[in-house]
């Protein structure tokens, strides 16, 4: 694979939402020559090509390639909740469906003159109607799209909280809820876009020795064989979680899932019994739920436990924050209050709830600023070395670093024998290159962090 041609050759869409048009530009050599990739570009496009209330979709030189957990899709926009620029990264299949739907990198501008569904297949993009998908819950919007798309492979949808102008509306990834937590459900909602949809039918050539070079890192993480972890748990343990959460994880019977090309799957679905429906009709309802949003799940299981899976689903069919519905929900009453209560913070009518400093002041594990925190969505399970005097700046440099290359940021700090040498080699091999690239690299991570 002549990958340096793949890396010049990188293609950029221009969406005007007005006008409802695209226009295909070849991305500026010097740009990727300089910024490599993910985030670190997106911020330049940003400055280059947006206005301030834009939104940039970009992945990195490693996304949808043979490097392990190469799943990356990076969005960056000002948040509403911070004022500054900040990057959330979405996990599973978006990045490499972007890739191969024929984009590198997406500037979406203006505002849709009514609800729209931005269509991404094939090099181009097509504008769908959206008007029936207002204030409906996220389950039903994916089977809407699914009956004017053939074959969604990924979908980042918003929920009736941000159609209702939340300023708690948080974006979903199919029905896996997702890291948003500053504010890109809103950057959507001002913008009338109910949906993104990836369907990629390209791929990417491998190099000969990518099997090979994969191989050997996955081994130097010890994740050959029997050892891979303990799913969306194993996430959990490194940011604190106490034994009934994880008993109530266990006798879920949960399954694990990974991300594309991921050997350690981090992600669950899980079963449970709706209490609220057995209360309400006498008809237990028996409902499915998936797993990602470790930091959300956590906030809502430390303090209301048993309930966690019902109001977790709650907050991804309305398209909520689960971190605020824990911060707001008062600790008395019932499940059936909570739940009210949840819908009353998704109709974005909450009085004297959350100020937006108060906002910004949350989650804050692993001691991470959360100002840093949220400078990559504020969804990151901070998995950090406690016992290291810099662990902030370590997990800060490692999530930059992820977020420039194309590979997940859990991935990265749960594995920290994996070097940045190794992720470049997938597409530079040759010494001096390797070198100059590795510079580049680190000016970008530098550039992000802001320092
Ligand atoms: S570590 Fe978890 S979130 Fe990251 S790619 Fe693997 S399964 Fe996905």
């Amino acid at each position: 694979m002549n990958f340096m041609k793949h890396f010049y050759n990188m293609k950029l869409g221009i969406v005007d939402l007005a006008e409802s048009s695209v226009e295909i530009v070849p991305l500026d050599a010097e740009i990727i020559a300089e910024k490599i990739g993910g985030a670190a570009v997106n911020t330049e496009l940003f400055e280059n090509y947006g206005d301030d209330g834009s939104l940039i979709l970009g992945i990195g030189p490693l996304t949808g390639s043979y490097a392990p957990a190469s799943c990356l899709l990076v969005a960056t926009f000002r948040s509403p909740v911070t004022g500054s620029l900040s990057h959330v990264p979405f996990l599973h299949r978006s990045g490499p469906e972007m890739k191969f739907s024929g984009f590198d990198f997406l500037v979406i501008k203006e505002v849709a003159p009514r609800p729209t569904v931005l269509n991404i297949t094939e090099g181009t993009v097509t504008f769908i109607a959206a008007d029936h998908m207002v204030k409906r819950e996220v389950p039903e919007i994916i089977r809407s799209i699914k009956q004017k798309v053939h074959h969604v492979r990924a979908a980042i949808v918003t929920g009736p909280a941000a159609d209702n102008g939340s300023p708690f509306a948080s974006v979903s990834t199919g029905l896996w809820g997702s890291l948003d937590k500053t504010g890109l459900a809103s950057v959507l909602g001002t913008k009338n876009v109910k949906g993104l949809v990836f369907n990629g039918i390209d791929g990417l050539p491998f190099g000969v020795d990518d099997l090979a070079r994969s191989d050997k890192m996955i081994k130097t993480c010890g994740l050959y064989g029997p050892s891979r972890g303990n799913g969306f748990i194993s996430v959990l343990e490194k940011i604190g979680v106490d034994d009934d959460v994880k008993t109530m994880l266990y006798k879920s019977e949960a399954k694990n899932i990974a991300c594309y090309r991921c050997p350690y799957p981090c992600m669950n679905y899980v079963e449970f019994t709706e209490k609220a429906s057995e209360c309400m009709r006498g008809n237990p309802l028996q409902r499915g739920l998936n797993l990602m949003d470790h930091v959300g799940f956590l906030t809502l299981a430390g303090k209301y436990k048993g309930e966690v899976f019902e109001l977790m689903s709650s907050c991804i069919r309305l398209g909520v924050d689960p971190v605020v519905v824990s911060v707001m929900l008062p600790d008395g009453g019932t499940m059936n209050d909570r739940l009210e209560m949840i819908k009353v913070i998704s109709a974005g009518s909450i009085e004297g709830g959350l100020n937006v400093e108060e906002r910004k002041g949350y989650p804050t594990f692993g001691g991470i600023p959360p100002e840093k925190h949220k400078l990559f969505g504020g969804g990151l399970a901070p998995i950090v070395n406690q016992e290291t005097e810099d662990h902030m700046s370590v997990w800060q440099n490692r999530v930059a670093l992820s977020l420039v290359l194309g590979v997940c940021p859990l991935f990265l700090s749960l594995f920290p024998a994996i070097q940045e040498a190794d992720l470049i080699s997938f597409f530079v091999q040759e010494k001096v290159a390797l070198k100059l690239f590795q510079d580049r690299v680190n000016s970008s991570v530098r550039l992000l962090c802001g320092h």
